[in-house]
C-alpha cells in the first residue's frame, strides 16, 4: 500500500485496531503524527562495550540477554535487583539497590541495555544508572539490530504501548514515513539558519547516528512552530494596528513640553526611549498596539502620561483603566500631582461613587469637559460613552480579560493602545506571548531606590522575626505577612492563612493585624487594604491576592510563608510591595524547605526582574509563565524559549514579512501555511477568517 501523511497508523503493518487505539491515546491518529511523535530521551549506544572488557573502574554501556535474576534483601533493610547478562564474549552481573520494582519490569531472556559505572564486589558488579529493554525473549532476530554504532530512541508510551513496540513501528516504516514528507514543507528562511529540511530532521530524530544529530533535528520542527507562532501573532498584529487606520496625532510640544519641565525628577534613559517609541507609534498612520513592560516602581505611569497629553494637544480624550479602585485612586493621586503645574485635573471614574456622582461624571466625559480619565471597569459599562477617546491605557493589563479589554478600546473610533504590565519577562518569551504587540522595556529603576534586603530563614528563626516585625512597627512601620492561596478555592490553604492571622493578632499584641484573602468580596477587600494604606493597621495577612501596584510607601516588612509555593517571578512581584518609600525594604522567606532553600537564596541575591523571568522560565518552563497571558492557550512542543533565541528572531522576522506582504496569506504560495496553521492552531486561524 502507498502511504500519505494522512494514512492512519492502523494500516500500518504492525499495529492492529488495539494498537491503534492505543496510538490513538497519546495523539497519534496518522502517519504524520507518527513522524512527529518524537523520542523524549536517547540512549547513547554508539560505542557498546563487549561485556568481556568491562573493567572495574570504568563507565560502559553493554547489551545483554538477561540469563537470571532475583530480589535479594540487604540487612539494612535495602532490597536489591540483580540481573545478570550475556553476549557472546560473557557475562556480568548488574545490581539496582532499592529497585525492587524491576523486578516486574525486566524478564529472563529479555534483551538489556545498561550504562553504568562498573564496580568490585564479589567480583565485577554494573550499577546502572539507565537501563532499556531493548528486545523481548522471543525475538531473537533483533539482535544484531542494537549492536554497536547506533543512539537508541526512546519514545514516550503509553498503557499498552511500550516505547519499544512505537520504536519497533517506526523502525519499520521510516524508510517510506520519510517518502511522504514533501519538501514544499520546508521554507526559504530555514536556509538561513542552517536548518536541516523535515525529511532530514525526521531521519535525525528517529534513527540518529550520532548523539548530537536528534538536536538538529529538533531545531528544525522548533522552528517550524515558532514560525507558525509568529504567523499568528503577526497577524494579530496586522489586525491590531494596520487593519484599521488609526489616528496621526500631531506633536505640538504644548503640554508634553510642560510636564517635562515641571517634572519633580528627571525621566531615565530608558522613560525617555519609551516616551520616543509611544511618539513616533502615536504620529503614524497605523494605530499604536504597544506594551510598555517594566518592573514594579520603574515608573511606567509617568510614561503613560506623556501619551495621554499628546492626545490632549491634538483634541481627543485619554483613558487609563486600572484592575481595582485602590490602583485607580493611587495613579489618580500620581497623575494629580504631576499634573498640577500645567493645571489639569483628571476625571476619576469608580464603582463606589454615588450614583449621582458617576451620572456627572459620565455626562463630562461624553460631552468631551474632562480630557484625561481614570478609572476602573466602571469606564467599561454600557452607558459610559467617550466624546473623541484617543488613547486607552490599562495598567496590569493581564489582569483584565480579552474582553473587558476589548471593550475599553472600543469606546473610541480606533484609538491607540497602551498596555502595562509589571511582569517583566525575557524577550524570547514577550516575542512568542506578546508577538502580537510592539514592546517598550523599562529596566531602570529611578536612583532613588534601594533594592528590597532579601533573606531565608526556617521556622526556628520565628520568634526572631517576629520580634523584627514588633520592633518595626512600634517604629511606625506596617509590614505584609503572605500566606500562599494559589488557588482560592483550597478550603484547607485558606483555613491555614486567616488561623495564622488569628495567630499573628496575639502573638504580635497590641499590634493591629488585618486579613485580605480572595474569598472576600471586592468591596471588602478595598476596605482592608484601605485601612493598611491609610495606617490603621499595622500588619496585613494575606492571601496572594495583595494589589500588584498598591503603594504604602510606609510598609517596609514583608514575610513571605511557604515562598517555595510561588514561582521566582511572583516572589518577585510580591517583595516590591515593600522599600517603597524612604524606609529599606526587608523581605523574609521563611521556608523549612532544604531544597528550595538554594534557589530561594538565589533569589535573594537577584534584583533585576528580568534576571529572574528569565531563572523562572528555566525552572518551570513557558507553561507556569504563560499564565501570565491566559489567551494564549498554545503550547510548545520542540521549541524551549530559554535557548531558542536565534530561531524566535528569524521567525519573527520572516513572518512579519510575510504578514506585511500578504496578510490574509491568500496567495497560492502561502496555501501551506494556512494549512499548517490551520492544523496547528484552531484559534490561531480564527484570525486568518476575520479578514
Ligand atoms: P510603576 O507603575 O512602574 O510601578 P510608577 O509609575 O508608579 O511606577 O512610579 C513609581 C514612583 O516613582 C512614582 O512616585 C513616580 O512619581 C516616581 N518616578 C517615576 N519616574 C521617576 C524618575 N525618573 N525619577 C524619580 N522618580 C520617578
Ligand atoms: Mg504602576
Amino acid at each position: 500500500m502507498a502511504l500519505a501523511l494522512d494514512t492512519p497508523v492502523q494500516f500500518l503493518k504492525g499495529v492492529g485496531p488495539r494498537r491503534a487505539e492505543a496510538f490513538q491515546r497519546i495523539g497519534i491518529a496518522t502517519v504524520e503524527d507518527l513522524l512527529y511523535h518524537v523520542p523524549h530521551r536517547y540512549l547513547d549506544a554508539t560505542s557498546v562495550t563487549p561485556i568481556a572488557k568491562a573493567a572495574v573502574g570504568s563507565d560502559v554501556t553493554l547489551v545483554g540477554r538477561v540469563v537470571s535474576k532475583a530480589v535479594v534483601p540487604t540487612r539494612r533493610r535495602l532490597r536489591i535487583f540483580r540481573a545478570v547478562i550475556r553476549d557472546t564474549s560473557g557475562i556480568v552481573e548488574c545490581a539496582w539497590p532499592g529497585q525492587a520494582y524491576l523486578d516486574r519490569v525486566i524478564k529472563q531472556g529479555q534483551l538489556l541495555l545498561v550504562t553504568g559505572p562498573v564496580k568490585h564486589y564479589h567480583g565485577r558488579q554494573v550499577v546502572p544508572r539507565e537501563q532499556v529493554v531493548l528486545a523481548e525473549a522471543d525475538d531473537e532476530e533483533r539482535e544484531d539490530e542494537v549492536g554497536s554504532g547506533m543512539v537508541l530512541p526512546v519514545y514516550p508510551a503509553t498503557e499498552g504501548l511500550s516505547h519499544r513496540q512505537i520504536r519497533r513501528v517506526i523502525a519499520d516504516h521510516l524508510d517510506r514515513m520519510l517518502g511522504c514528507v514533501t519538501s514544499g514543507q520546508s521554507s526559504d528562511v530555514a536556509a538561513e539558519l542552517n536548518l536541516l529540511s523535515l525529511r532530514e530532521a525526521f531521519a535525525a530524530l528517529h534513527r540518529p547516528t550520532s548523539a548530537a544529530q536528534p538536536e538538529s533535528g529538533r531545531r528544525r520542527l522548533a522552528f517550524d512552530e515558532l514560525f507558525d507562532l509568529q504567523l499568528v501573532v503577526a497577524r494579530a498584529r496586522y489586525l491590531a494596528t494596520s487593519a484599521h487606520k488609526g489616528y496621526q496625532f500631531e506633536i505640538k510640544k504644548e503640554l508634553t513640553t510642560a510636564l517635562k519641565r515641571d517634572l519633580p525628577f528627571e525621566l531615565t534613559a530608558d522613560q525617555r526611549k519609551a516616551v520616543r517609541e509611544i511618539t513616533r507609534d502615536m504620529t503614524a498612520a497605523d494605530r499604536m498596539h504597544r506594551l510598555l513592560m517594566g518592573d514594579v516602581g520603574t515608573g511606567k505611569t509617568v510614561v503613560a502620561l506623556f501619551a495621554m497629553l499628546l492626545v490632549l494637544e491634538n483634541e481627543h480624550q485619554a483613558v487609563f483603566m486600572a484592575p481595582t479602585e485602590l490602583l485607580a485612586e493611587q495613579h489618580a493621586q500620581t497623575i494629580t500631582t504631576l499634573l498640577a503645574p500645567l493645571g489639569l485635573v483628571p476625571e476619576v471614574l469608580i464603582g463606589r461613587l454615588s450614583q449621582g456622582e458617576k451620572k456627572a461624571i459620565r455626562e463630562r466625559i461624553a460631552d468631551g469637559t474632562s480630557r484625561i480619565v481614570v478609572g476602573t471597569h466602571a469606564l467599561i459599562q454600557e452607558n459610559t460613552r467617550f466624546w473623541r477617546l484617543g488613547l486607552a491605557v490599562i495598567d496590569e493589563q493581564h489582569r483584565f480579560g480579552v474582553e473587558q479589554r476589548a471593550a475599553l478600546i472600543e469606546k473610541g473610533e480606533a484609538p491607540d493602545v497602551l498596555l502595562l504590565s509589571a511582569t517583566p519577562i525575557p524577550r524570547t518569551l514577550a516575542l512568542t506571548l506578546y508577538g502580537d504587540l510592539d514592546i517598550s522595556t523599562l529596566k531602570q529603576k529611578p536612583v532613588s531606590q534601594t533594592p528590597v534586603k532579601t533573606g531565608v530563614r526556617s521556622d526556628k528563626d520565628r520568634s526572631a522575626i517576629y520580634g523584627f516585625l514588633r520592633e518595626q512597627c512600634k517604629r511606625g512601620r506596617q509590614a505584609f505577612v503572605v500566606y500562599p492561596v494559589i488557588d482560592e478555592s483550597e478550603k484547607v490553604d485558606l483555613k491555614a492563612a486567616t488561623t495564622m492571622a488569628v495567630e499573628l493578632e496575639k502573638r504580635l499584641a497590641p499590634l493591629s493585624v488585618g486579613l485580605v484573602h480572595g474569598k472576600l468580596k471586592a468591596d471588602d477587600r478595598d476596605a482592608v487594604m484601605r485601612r493598611f494604606r491609610d495606617g490603621d493597621l499595622d500588619v496585613l495577612v494575606a492571601t496572594t491576592v495583595i494589589e500588584v501596584g498598591i503603594d504604602v510607601p510606609n510598609a517596609t516588612v514583608m514575610v513571605i510563608e511557604h515562598p517555595e509555593r510561588f514561582g521566582l517571578a511572583q516572589l518577585h512581584q510580591l517583595r516590591g510591595r515593600v522599600g517603597r518609600g524612604a524606609e529599606e525594604g526587608h523581605c523574609i522567606l521563611l521556608t523549612d524547605d532544604y531544597v528550595s532553600a538554594r534557589r530561594l537564596k538565589q533569589f535573594a541575591r537577584t534584583s533585576d526582574g528580568f534576571k529572574i523571568a528569565e531563572l523562572d522560565l528555566k525552572e518551570r518552563g513557558i507553561g507556569e509563565l504563560a499564565g501570565v497571558r491566559q489567551s494564549g492557550g498554545f503550547n510548545l512542543r520542540y521549541a524551549d524559549l530559554a535557548t531558542d533565541d536565534d530561531l524566535v528572531n528569524v521567525a519573527r522576522r520572516a513572518a512579519l514579512g510575510i504578514i506585511a506582504d500578504d496578510p490574509n496569506l491568500s496567495r497560492k504560495s502561502h496555501l501551506g501555511l494556512r494549512q499548517r496553521i490551520e492544523r496547528r492552531y484552531e484559534r490561531g486561524m480564527e484570525l486568518f477568517r476575520v479578514g
